[in-house]
């Protein structure tokens, strides 16, 4: 990472902290590595992006149903998908500093790979590295009570093909789609909340014949980069990379990974992989249970196959914070240079959506006045009213969360200047930092519109 990336990393880590949006879980027991809490702020983004993706992949579209799985599934799950024999990282520990690293990922010197903790050169041959956490179900800690805390929230989705099938009435193609907790074992969790061990994933399974799977790979790749355009990140930022034949998981015929330039580098938001009839076909075998599709039409009974967009929640958080990262020299009204620190979220993002300012605190009026208009919105989406200190320094608390609007509600809004300016408010926008006056009667439909 260059310098430059790296300074832009730590100021994004530490604005982060500032204004609650991510600390370190258990932090003041010293923390626990790759594991995060979203705060006041983080928590707003994280519900945002994922009522979007809902929004966007399940109720406005007519071919997909949502579900919500058990964390927890019968080991025999991870059996037949593979994931207890083959979930694994190949890793090397270093003899001198007895750390561990990903075998694939180790800085080489001359061609010679070497410990990018010690810079030692003793390394043991890879050995193969189990991500899933495991946890006992049940009162005694034996290999029969052994459950595995869930590496992806697909298999759920393939287990109950069926009974979603027969319950919702789908034709194919239709899909289904998740959203919830995935928890990995990473031996190296770093860059921040990039990779960590407990972690959010946004998950579709889209059902359909074996001919149209290709064709609904290149469809998916198109939909996820509108997705991620209507929240904010512009193609220009994303990189496609068709995985290459040899590379790609055996049973995949094309796999898209969509990345994105973070500051720490070019990696991965999210696959869009057309897995095949691979997952289905695994279940049928191992546990012996009917799970194809009867295509009523054409008498035809098969495994439907299946195209998997599979994206992380938590790497898209972060792609938004970064994105949206930004500093810029301004002047204040007494001539002062000054750098504003501004998260341009797209309104829909933003974990707030207005703040509301009585021009002082002091003036009864003024402050029941922006009282009664904050929660008037409060019902309809999140709001922030605040009375501390000057309306600059009011302006630049919500520059740096990202909320694109705020109103001030001053002695014009009470009817003190004529009744032709009173009910009305001054509506500023973060990006511009313009400032209009608008009547309070039109200020929800004019939030609404923007953030919807
Ligand atoms: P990587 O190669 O970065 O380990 P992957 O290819 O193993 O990722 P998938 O198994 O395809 O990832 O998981 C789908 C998505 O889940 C990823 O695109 C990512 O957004 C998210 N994800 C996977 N592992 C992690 C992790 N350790 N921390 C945060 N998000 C993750």
């Amino acid at each position: 990472m260059s310098k430059e990336a790296q300074q832009r990393m730590e100021k994004i880590v530490s604005l982060c902290k500032r204004r609650g949006f991510i600390f370190q879980s258990s932090e003041i027991y010293g923390g626990l590595n790759g594991f995060w809490d979203y705060g006041p702020m983080g928590v707003e983004l994280k519900r945002n992006l994922k009522d979007f993706w809902w929004r966007r992949v399940v109720h406005e579209r007519e071919d997909m149903v949502g579900m919500d799985g058990a964390i927890i599934m019968n080991r025999a799950v991870w059996k037949a998908s593979g994931h207890e024999e083959t979930f694994s990282d190949p890793m090397v520990d270093c003899k001198t500093c007895k750390a561990r690293h990903r075998a694939d990922q180790l800085p080489k010197k001359d061609g010679v790979p070497y410990c990018p903790a010690c810079g030692g050169r003793d390394l043991t041959e890879p050995r193969a590295f189990n991500l899933m956490l495991k946890s006992y179900a049940g009162p005694l800690e034996s290999d029969e009570n052994l459950v595995y805390l869930r590496p992806e929230t697909a298999q759920a989705m393939f287990v109950q093909f069926k009974n979603i099938l027969e319950t919702s009435r789908k034709k194919l193609p239709f899909g289904i789609a998740q959203i919830g907790k995935a928890f990995r074992n990473e031996i190296n969790p770093r860059n921040y909340t990039f990779r960590s061990r407990e972690f959010e994933q946004m998950e579709i399974e889209y059902f359909c014949r074996a001919e149209d799977g290709l064709a609904l790979t290149d469809y998916w790749l198109e939909e996820r980069l509108k997705f991620y355009e209507d929240i904010g990140i512009p193609r220009s930022k994303i990189k496609i990379h068709d995985i290459p034949d040899g590379e790609r998981a055996f049973y995949s015929k094309k796999t898209y990974d969509l990345e994105y330039e973070f500051p720490f580098g070019v990696s991965e938001l999210e696959g869009v992989a057309y897995r095949t009839d691979y997952d289905l076909s695994a279940h049928i075998k191992h546990s012996g249970k009917p799970l194809e599709y009867f295509d009523d039409e054409k008498k035809e009974k098969f495994v439907p196959h299946v195209v998997e967009p599979s994206a992380g929640v938590d790497r898209t958080a972060l792609a938004l914070i970064c994105e949206a990262f930004d500093e810029e020299e301004v002047t204040d009204e007494k001539g002062n240079k000054e750098v504003r620190t501004i998260l341009r979220f797209h309104p829909r993002m933003a974990p707030v959506k207005c703040g509301i300012f009585p021009l002082l605190k002091n003036k009864p009026v003024l402050v029941e006045k922006a009282k009664a208009i904050a929660a008037s919105l409060r019902p309809h989406m999140m709001v922030f009213y605040d009375e501390a200190g000057a309306i600059g320094r009011r302006y630049r608390r919500q520059d740096e969360i990202g909320t694109p609007f705020c109103v001030t509600i001053d002695f014009d809004t009470i009817g003190e200047n004529g009744p032709e300016k009173a009910d009305t408010v001054t509506l500023r926008h973060r990006d511009s930092m313009e400032q209009e006056r608008i009547p309070i009667s039109e200020l929800r439909a004019r939030l609404e519109a923007a953030i919807f």
